[in-house]
C-alpha cells in the first residue's frame, strides 16, 4: 500500500483562546488536546507522523506527551513558524528527509486543534486522493453564506447547495504539497504585497497548481478548538460519544 505521513500542527500560539496556556496542551477530560489526533493518527493506516510545535517546546511534547503515549509513529518533532503556512512548510521538508520520506505517497496535514477527527474520516480521505491527488475534509454550510463589501454591505450571497466550510486533515499527493509550499515560500512576498491570506493548505494548492481539489465529507463534530466556548462544545460532544459507547 502507498505510504502516508500525517503532518500535525501544534504551533502557534492560540490567542483566541484567551488562556495562559496553549491550547494544544490544554486538558480535555484529562487528556491533552494535541494526544486526541494523535491516537487517532497512531490507530490508522497512517505510517509516519511529524509533529510540528513552537520553537523550544520539541522535548516537552517527547517527554511529556510521546513517550507516555507509546505513540511509536512519531518520526519526527519540529519547529514550525510564524503563520501557519510556514509550520506545514517545515514539517513536508522534514518529512520528505525521512528515511522513507522519497517513497511517500499522501501527506495527511491536520490541525491538533481538531481533536475529533476520525479513522473513517481518515478512510474517506485516502479513498479520494487516491482517486483526484487532492481533497480537503469539510461540509456544507447549514447557514446562509453572504461575500461582504469593504463598507460592511453584502456584495452577493453564494448558493447555499454549494457552500462548504472546510476541516482538517487536508490531504494531497506528497511531491505535489512539497513542490506547491516550495513555490508558495519563493513567492511569499508577492501575495503579501497583494494582501492574500492562506488560510488553509488547499489553497496553496488551488494556487500553485492546476490539480482540482476534491471535498471529502467530514463530521459536524470534527470542530476546532478555537475560543473558549469551544471547550463546553468539545465536552458535550465527548459524552455522547461516551453515550453511544454505552448503547
Ligand atoms: O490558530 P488556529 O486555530 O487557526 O491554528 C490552526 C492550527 O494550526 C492549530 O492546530 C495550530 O497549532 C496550528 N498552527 C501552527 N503554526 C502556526 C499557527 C498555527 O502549527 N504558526
Amino acid at each position: 500500500m502507498e505510504k502516508s505521513v500525517a503532518i500535525i500542527l501544534a504551533a502557534g500560539q492560540g490567542k483566541r483562546m484567551q488562556s495562559s496556556e496553549k491550547k494544544q496542551y490544554m486538558t480535555l477530560r484529562g487528556k491533552q488536546i494535541l494526544t486526541y489526533s494523535l491516537e487517532v493518527f497512531e490507530k490508522s493506516f497512517v505510517d509516519q507522523i511529524v509533529i510540528v510545535v513552537n520553537k523550544g517546546e520539541e522535548e516537552y511534547v517527547m517527554q511529556n506527551i510521546v513517550l507516555p503515549g507509546g505513540f511509536t509513529k512519531v518520526s519526527a518533532i519540529v519547529p514550525g513558524g510564524k503563520e501557519r503556512y510556514h509550520s506545514v512548510a517545515a514539517g513536508l521538508e522534514v518529512a520528505h528527509m525521512l528515511p522513507e520520506g522519497e517513497e511517500l505517497a499522501f501527506c495527511f496535514i491536520h490541525d491538533s486543534a481538531r481533536p475529533f477527527v476520525t479513522e473513517e474520516i481518515l478512510e474517506r480521505a485516502l479513498d479520494d486522493v487516491r482517486k483526484y491527488n487532492a481533497c480537503v475534509v469539510g461540509m456544507p454550510v447549514k447557514d446562509t453564506i453572504k461575500i461582504m463589501d469593504v463598507d460592511g454591505f453584502v456584495e452577493s450571497t453564494p448558493n447555499r447547495d454549494y457552500t462548504w466550510a472546510v476541516q482538517t486533515p487536508q490531504v494531497f499527493d506528497f511531491d505535489l504539497a512539497l513542490q506547491c509550499y516550495r513555490q508558495l515560500l519563493k513567492e511569499e512576498k508577492n501575495l503579501l504585497d497583494h494582501e492574500i491570506k492562506i488560510t488553509d493548505d488547499a489553497m496553496v494548492i488551488e494556487n500553485f497548481s492546476h490539480t482540482q481539489v476534491y471535498l471529502t465529507e467530514g463530521s459536524y463534530d470534527n470542530i476546532k478548538i478555537t475560543t473558549p466556548e469551544d471547550l463546553y462544545l468539545a465536552e458535550r460532544i465527548l459524552d455522547r460519544r461516551e453515550e453511544m459507547k454505552q448503547n
